[in-house]
């Protein structure tokens, strides 16, 4: 019993922690899937912002370097004009004169200029488009002078930034060699830009607190950097992670690389100024783009956080609503058997004689009945014995009701002894009275019966001091239906009645058959 109810336990509990899981595995499953989305949302936005900036960064290098390529186009061109009016017509002081009144006009449209000289294959000064030339100037010592003096290719040569000799402005050179008739070097036409100009055109661009924009020479010399430093002005970064990637293929790109000035990591982008030995290169802080980033991952983070909080608290409820529904289940179970239990008792109780604990009146009534109609359809013999304690009165009054029970209980017994077919019922029927139900016996077999208990009742002697016989004695009627009698059970009962009161009447310790 007890390893039965265990068994059932465990059942019910291996249930419980399996809906209990079940409701955990969903839950867990849609939690993850939910960090999944957010941490791919929050990875993809990190690539888009860096993608974007790359984007960004290539485009605004494009930008500039179209720029520059412009800016140093248009000098170039009014030097070359200068150069083959100087070897054209010569530099004598008339040429000059002309050449230097064009030269301030075009100065006047291009604000980029800071100036336009030329000088002489010794390198001193022949033209200022500023104004006078100051005495005894000379520039045969600047790197642009010595870089025509000693190559004849008449390109334009970009030389590193400098400060002006006549304004102290930061500056950068593009310059070409005037050659005499027969080729020979026969001095320096430039013209010098500002740097700031450059610096200008980057200050309409958004490049964050630490963004940088880079204006180098194809070898790696810084010309203009801004955030602008004086100290940075000719910088060697050739060395630097962007001139690793600058291949002589390559005319642009992206990257993210640590900056070779500063150590700061820049998402950047660089290209190559067409037609100059330029590089223009854009970066931004990656850092900057990263808070970018972050303050928009925090937003869909604490949704995502909330949401999780959530979902694992209805995911708890749920578990211990479980739980707690198959506890009362349980419950349940245990009470449905306790009523059940109840209920079996209650039955027997209802056909039981509680005295004697043989079958009580009810009973009898009903196995009667059953029988009756039975009959009806299997025809056999049916007989009624009914059984009455002799001066059970004057027994009760002599030796009190606790003993008159305990009388009727020994009665019973010895009744039930010798009832035991299946088809018999042994009645209390009332007081003390009682009645048996025998079926397939006739009147012979019914009144055997009756004789043996009533000698048996004799030979058990129970004191009955207050009896003429000294001990407790039964009378005894009996009635019967024969196969085609289908009597109701009234008149069974009232015949088997009749008999009994012929016993009675006749002296008692008797049994007398109805006929
Ligand atoms: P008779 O020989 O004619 O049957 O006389 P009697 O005294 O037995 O008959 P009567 O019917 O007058 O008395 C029956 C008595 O049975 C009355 C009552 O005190 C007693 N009695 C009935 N039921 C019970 C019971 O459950 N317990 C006890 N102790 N006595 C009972
Ligand atoms: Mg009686
Ligand atoms: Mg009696």
């Amino acid at each position: 019993m007890l390893t039965k109810k265990a068994s059932i336990f465990t059942t019910e509990w291996t249930d419980a922690k399996l809906k209990v899981g079940h409701v955990v595995l969903f839950i867990s499953v849609v939690c993850i899937s939910l960090i999944a989305i957010s941490a791919w949302g929050i990875f993809n936005s990190l690539e888009y912002h860096l993608h974007d900036k790359e984007t960004e960064m290539s485009n605004l290098s494009k930008t500039l370097s179209s720029n520059i390529e412009a800016t140093l186009t248009q000098a170039d061109s009014v030097l070359l004009g200068a150069k083959e009016h100087l070897e054209s017509e010569g530099s004598n002081v008339d040429n000059l004169k002309k050449l230097e009144e064009l030269l301030k006009s075009q100065q006047k449209r291009l604000p980029q200029i800071h100036g336009f000289f030329v000088y002489d294959e010794q390198g001193d000064w022949l033209l200022n488009s500023n104004g006078s030339i100051p005495v005894g100037a000379n520039n045969s010592d600047r790197d642009y002078f010595i870089y025509h003096r000693d190559h004849a290719d008449p390109g334009p040569y970009l030389g590193p930034s400098i400060r002006s000799r006549s304004t102290n402005d930061w500056i950068m050179t593009v310059s070409r060699r005037i050659n005499h008739p027969d080729g020979s070097f026969a001095g320096v036409a430039i013209a010098t830009i500002y740097l700031n100009y450059f610096l200008g055109l980057y200050d309409g661009v958004d490049m964050g607190e630490n963004g940088i924009i880079n204006l180098a020479t194809s070898d790696g010399h810084i010309i203009v950097r801004k955030p602008f430093h004086e100290s940075e002005v000719g910088l060697n970064i050739s060395k630097g992670e962007v001139f690793a990637l600058l291949k002589p293929d390559v005319n642009s790109g992206t990257a993210t690389i640590k900056s070779f000035v500063d150590g700061v990591e820049r998402v950047i982008g660089f290209r190559r100024v067409n037609g100059y030995p330029l590089v223009v290169i854009a970066a931004f802080d990656r850092n900057e783009i990263l808070a970018d980033w972050r303050s928009e991952s925090f937003g869909s983070l604490v949704i995502s956080a909330i949401l999780l909080l959530i979902l694992s608290l209805i995911g708890y409820r749920l578990a211990k609503l479980i739980k707690k529904q198959i506890q009362a289940q349980r419950e349940l179970q245990k009470s449905q058997k306790k009523y059940i239990e109840a209920n079996k008792t209650l039955k027997s109780m209802a056909l039981e004689d509680g005295l004697t604990g043989i079958a009580n009146r009810r009973h009898f009534d009903l196995f009667l009945e059953a029988e009756i109609s039975r009959k009806k359809r299997k025809p056999n013999d049916t007989t009624l014995i009914i059984i009455d304690i002799d001066f059970f009165k004057l027994y009760n009054d002599h030796y009190g009701h606790v003993q008159g029970d305990e009388c009727l209980k020994s009665v019973a017994a010895i009744i039930k002894s010798h009832v035991n077919r299946s088809g018999d019922l042994a009645a209390r029927y009332g007081g003390e009275e009682f009645a048996i139900i025998l079926t397939n016996t006739d009147y012979i077999g019914a009144f055997l019966l009756a004789e043996k208990i009533r000698i048996d009742l004799e030979k058990n002697k129970i004191e009955h001091i207050k009896s003429p016989l000294g001990v407790v004695t039964i009378s005894i009627g009996i009635s019967a239906l024969s196969e085609g009698d289908f009597s109701i059970s009234k008149s069974l009962i009232d015949t088997a009645d009749k008999a009994l009161y012929i016993a009675k009447a006749n002296g008692k310790n008797r049994t007398v058959i109805s006929n």
